[in-house]
């Protein structure tokens, strides 16, 4: 799961937007914080938000990016990530290498695993036979 799909799991679009400043009315309804407007147009949903004076449709990352001038979506990530405290872990994507290192050592740890359960399972049989 990449940490933009983690982000999206981790929080909804309510807790964002509230979170940022925005007021929801009890029909889901807020003022558009991406046009000047009196009376709500923009409708807060699950995992977006969807005016229907301006047109903006948003998920809480390119809200997020358009209501602090965030350069980049994963900026946006890192703020939800601060903000909300996720705790979700951002780093720079993984290169190759790094992918196929983090294999390397999940199949030798299996392997140990493997070992040590044969090990285990030697030393129980020889202890019995040893009380016989
Ligand atoms: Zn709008």
């Amino acid at each position: 799961m990449t940490v933009f799909e983690q982000v999206r799991e981790a929080i909804d679009m309510r807790t964002v937007a509230e979170g940022y400043g925005l007021h929801i009315d009890r029909a889901g309804m807020c003022l558009c914080p991406f046009h000047t407007e009196k009376t709500p147009s923009a409708k807060i949903y699950p995992k977006n938000l969807y005016c229907f004076g301006c047109g903006t449709s948003a998920d809480i990352i390119s809200f997020t990016q358009r209501m602090f001038n965030l350069e980049k979506p994963i900026d946006a990530v890192k703020k939800l990530n601060e903000d909300f405290g996720l705790h979700i872990v951002v780093g720079e994507a993984p290169t190759t290498a790094e992918v196929s290192e983090y294999r390397k050592r999940i199949e030798a740890r299996r392997a140990y695993e493997q070992w040590e359960k044969q090990a285990w399972k030697t030393l129980h049989d020889y202890l019995w036979l040893m009380r016989e």
